[in-house]
């Protein structure tokens, strides 16, 4: 069975039903592995990833799965660690598949997306800096000596503005062209992880287990290290302490180092200055808005590479109305091409791409309570009765924590009315909800993205 083309199937049922934002995080990085009886085994980045696909996504997924026509009836999802439980499978399955994806180091990561690469990236007066830097690293990686160091890389902007794709070329830029080199390419989060776990295993010695000697072999037996999403050290002293020993044992050897974040290093509060000054060391540009020219042409080779026609009164509109966020762009203009789809037309009108958007962001109705209560239930698959009653389970005191904060932050509700409506609380319970939610956000990415999603269900920004 080819499961890669049936993950694909799969996939594209499921950006019909699954908001973009969150099709591209938590579904577009699964990886099929392999099948065991009836079920397709799925591998995502961590522990927090699969918890939201298993509590939010499982069901989508499943449903895709069985409406195609296939033996398989069931799906489950893993992280790298319980790779060993499907290791007759996995070697079954993945010899089939025709590109060898060993590279990255210890084989201990998911490797980078094969459509991020230098030719699909949209040059423009706001990421010029960036490519032009991101392509002198992909040719001379850790180039030692010369005028401007290039090491570290470090590449910041707001989301969805095109980080990850530079990095991802880079690294598709040296398999294909330096296939020896060693590319670590890991989330910021994903490190941290891995170090906590050497460190709670520092005093195992069996060859299997991932201690300290462990981690160092993975992250400092790289030719070039690629980690994304740095701010994520932010408030971590004992990571960045870590990371600073790794980041001058490579940087001594002329490896390279790539770094992404979403601001710059200066601005990541307590950030060492040991660190700030490293990576300010080498060289800093950032990913900002294109303007309307580049998002235009973004359209254009989107649709270009995927062999679609469309008439240039659509590709102004779309170009027009998203200026901030090229995922959103791009979000859009599938919505506009699965709405022509589903009205049997053969290309996009302007007409009915302004019905694709509208149909999306429809309803003038102010927003109320309920409607947060609701869509925070249906994502979080809770009773309205459960978040509303004084039930304390770890899912429910959660959900209503998250409606809380959305309710306060969104409508400005004062703190005692909310409490009227969870069943006449006090506004100190209220506030201590609201400010569970506020504190954990900058450090928890999976609740990020929660409370983005249902931001997202409720058509909000
Ligand atoms: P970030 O990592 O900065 O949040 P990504 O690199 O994931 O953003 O970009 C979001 C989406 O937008 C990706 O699908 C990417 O291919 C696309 N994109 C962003 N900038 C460009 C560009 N200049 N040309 C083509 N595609 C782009
Ligand atoms: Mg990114």
């Amino acid at each position: 069975m080819d499961i890669f083309n049936l993950w694909k199937e799969i996939s594209f049922k499921l950006s019909s039903v699954i908001n973009s934002a969150a099709y591209t995080i938590w579904i577009q990085t699964l990886q099929p592995l392999c099948v065991k009886g009836e079920v397709l085994v799925l591998l995502t980045e961590s522990n927090t990833s699969r918890q939201t696909i298993e509590k939010v996504y499982i069901k989508e997924i499943k449903k895709a799965l069985n409406s195609l026509d296939t033996p398989l009836k069931e799906v489950q999802v893993i992280i790298e660690e319980e790779k060993h439980h499907f290791k007759e499978e996995i070697d079954k399955y993945q010899k089939k598949k025709l590109a060898p994806e060993e590279p990255i180091a210890n084989g201990n990561s998911l490797n980078p997306s094969s459509k991020y690469t230098f030719d699909t990236f949209v040059v423009g007066e706001s990421n010029k800096l960036a490519y032009n830097a991101a392509l002198a690293v992909a040719k001379s990686p850790g180039a030692a000596g010369g005028f401007f160091s290039f090491n570290p890389l470090y590449i910041y902007g707001g989301v969805g503005l095109g980080k990850t794709h530079l990095i991802q070329a880079v690294w598709n830029y040296l398999r294909e062209n330096n296939p020896k080199l060693k590319i670590l390419y890991v989330p910021a989060e994903r490190m941290t992880n891995d170090f906590v776990e050497a460190l709670q295993n520092s005093n195992m010695q069996s060859k299997d287990a991932f201690n300290m000697v462990a981690f160092r072999n993975k992250y400092r037996n790289v030719d070039v290290l690629m980690i994304e999403d740095i701010q994520f050290l932010q408030n971590k002293a004992g990571s960045q302490d870590m990371f600073f020993h790794i980041f001058n044992d490579l940087y001594q050897q002329n490896k390279q180092i790539i770094l992404s974040s979403d601001r710059p290093p200066k601005e990541i509060g307590t950030l060492e200055d040991r660190l700030v000054s490293r990576f300010e060391g080498g060289i800093l540009v950032d990913v900002s808005k294109p303007d309307i020219e580049t998002r235009i042409a973004i359209v254009r080779k989107k649709l270009l590479l995927e062999n679609i026609i469309v008439p240039d009164d659509v590709i102004y509109y779309v170009a027009e109305r998203f200026d901030s966020n090229v995922r959103e762009l791009e979000g859009a203009l599938s919505r506009i091409l699965l709405y022509a789809q589903l009205c049997n037309l053969h290309t996009p009108t302007l007409e009915s791409a302004k019905d694709a958007l509208q149909s999306s962001s429809q309803s003038n109705r102010a927003l109320d309570a309920n409607d947060i209560i609701t869509a925070v239930c249906s994502y979080l698959k809770i009773s309205k009765t459960d978040i509303i009653s004084k039930k304390k389970t770890k899912d429910v005191a959660q959900a209503r924590h998250i409606a809380v904060y959305l309710i306060y932050n969104i409508l400005s509700m004062p703190l005692s009315n909310i409490g009227q409506i969870f069943g006449g609380r006090d506004h100190t319970t209220i506030m201590n909800s609201r400010d569970q939610i506020t504190s954990r956000l900058p450090n928890d990415r999976a609740l990020e993205m929660q409370i983005k999603d249902i931001k997202g269900i409720l058509n909000i920004k």
